[in-house]
């Protein structure tokens, strides 16, 4: 999943980047709003965490610019600790959650996880697709006959958005910008290189080649063996 952060607070910003990339995410940082806002709208963002006191344009401003061209990203705001109306005015502007600064790392993460689980349409916190159980927590995968297989960073990253988007066609470039950091690794050729690890791991049939267009994940079904 790729995040968008906007935060001014360069130090805050690269140690949250850290944190989220262990985590699994591919970030992008931006400084100012009108970056963020430009990024927001240029990307297609799993999720974004806006700090609302930006330089150049204000946090509040950028989230009603976002809505007000339909741009539907889910957006978590980071709001000052006490400031209720900072937190009313940001879900009136469109916001999907607030969280106040200071804050710890984990209940971030909780709550990125739990907002773009209800953009899904998934009650539960463990993705469970076509016979695979994704363990977000332990990165790995259990396969339909309940056997184990831990996943590397961006094999994880990779089958996540997989089963995110189940029986779609999902192009090399699409899965490049969701799976990868930065832009120095965007050659598309790698994504081939993980979806025949991906395949090892889970049998040939699970991620279906769709020639020229891409790839469709398919899962596994108990009867297979
Ligand atoms: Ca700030």
């Amino acid at each position: 999943m790729r995040l968008l952060l906007v935060e001014d607070d360069v130090v805050l910003a690269e140690g949250l980047k850290a944190d989220l990339s262990r985590a699994g995410f591919a970030v992008d940082v931006a400084h100012d709003g009108v970056d963020g806002e430009f990024m927001g709208n240029e990307v297609d963002y799993d999720a974004v965490i806006l700090d609302l006191g930006l330089p150049k344009k204000p946090g509040l401003e950028v989230l009603k610019d976002w809505r007000k061209q339909n741009n539907t990203v889910p957006v978590i705001v980071l709001t000052a600790r006490d400031a209720w109306n900072e937190r009313v005015d940001g879900l009136r502007a469109g916001a999907d959650d607030y969280l106040g600064k200071p804050f710890h790392v984990e209940e971030l993460l909780a709550r990125i996880d739990a907002m773009v689980r209800r953009r899904d349409g998934r009650a539960d916190a463990s993705l469970e697709v076509a016979g695979l159980r994704l363990d977000e927590e332990r990165q790995e995968v259990m396969d339909a006959k309940d056997n184990s297989h831990p996943l590397t960073g961006t094999e994880f990253r990779l089958l996540r958005y997989f089963m995110n988007h189940p029986g779609k066609i999902l192009s090399k470039g699409r899965l490049t910008a969701h799976v990868y950091e930065d832009e120095a690794e965007h050659d598309s050729n790698v994504i081939e290189v993980y979806v025949r690890r991906l395949r090892d791991k889970l049998g040939s049939d699970a991620i279906r080649t769709q020639r020229g267009q891409g790839y469709v994940f398919i899962g596994q079904r108990e009867d297979k063996t």
